[in-house]
């Protein structure tokens, strides 16, 4: 990939553990085109943790199984808490809180509602809660969290406020970032989440996205991507160009506990947030 990288652009993926072999602009040679060369972090990661907290990622070889969401069966939609179309963020963390819809409330220890502010222009979306998230009751707190926070904090974004919204109302740099799960349980052993979790917990990151206005979703990980776009396609198919969901631009990327085992890409990762960015720029 060649690229023009300024000093501000250098800093970022350096934040992000890329290394980019390229001449200074102020050196004395001549420096117009980079190589972006995905070698070993210069920000050493920890190695990913031996436990099977996101066994589910793309990291799985072989074809990747359907995860469009079932049509709920008529028990199942009478259990779906009502109404969640319409409900504000505080009838909403109630809902998610008690909610009763599939089988993973009676595994979990807590629902992972979602970190950051409530209007923002950027949206993450990951899969589902891991061990360390259904401890803590917040997204991404693991190895692959810590990932993700450089990348964010790659394009001037950290997730603000605390996991029960207290002090997240407002959009910190930015624009702000909420960062949000498809499942708002853990799925047990961090199985792959299935279709008819999917589809019961849909109405709830679809309120999300309707009261945090984004404009720009970043999908994280195979089965947000494919839940989200409704589609059977893998990610590296379906990078590189904008899509939509609810009306908003929708960007996919690696999962970041993907990239910890798979170094190389988080050049691909950084790519992927470049076009972000742009649409949410052009959206300005
Ligand atoms: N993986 C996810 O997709 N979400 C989390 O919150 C943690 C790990």
């Amino acid at each position: 990939m060649a690229l023009d990288l300024d000093d501000r652009q250098r800093a970022m993926l350096k934040q992000m553990g890329i290394r980019v072999w390229l001449p200074r602009a102020d050196a004395e040679a001549p420096a117009p085109v980079a190589t972006l060369a995905p070698l070993a972090p210069l920000v050493p990661l920890a190695p990913p943790a031996p436990q099977a907290q996101h066994a589910r990622s793309e990291v799985a070889a072989g074809p990747a199984p359907l995860v469009r969401p079932a049509a709920p069966s008529s028990a199942a939609l009478a259990a779906r808490p009502a109404g969640v179309e319409a409900m504000d963020w505080s009838a909403l963390r109630t809902a998610v809180a008690g909610c009763e819809a599939c089988k993973l409330c009676s595994t979990r220890r807590n629902t992972v509602f979602g970190v950051g502010a409530e209007r923002a222009d950027w949206m993450v979306v990951g899969e589902a809660p891991g061990e360390n998230e259904d401890l803590q009751g917040e997204p991404f707190v693991g190895q692959a969290g810590k990932l993700l926070d450089n990348m964010l904090r790659a394009v001037g974004l950290s997730r603000a406020g605390s996991a029960d919204g207290t002090d997240s109302a407002v959009a910190g740099a930015n624009g702000g970032v909420f960062i949000a799960n498809v499942l708002k349980c853990r799925p047990p052993g961090n199985r792959n989440p299935q279709p008819d979790e999917i589809a019961q917990c849909e109405p709830f990151l679809k309120r999300q996205v309707a009261l945090v206005q984004p404009k720009v979703i970043l999908a994280m990980g195979r089965f947000a991507v494919q839940s989200l776009l409704q589609s059977d396609e893998p990610i590296g198919k379906l990078r590189g160009r904008v899509h939509q969901y609810e009306g908003v631009p929708l960007v996919v990327t690696y999962h970041p506990a993907y990239l910890l085992r798979n170094l190389p890409d988080k050049a691909k990762a950084w790519a992927d947030l470049c076009l972000a960015r742009a649409t949410l720029n052009a959206r300005q």
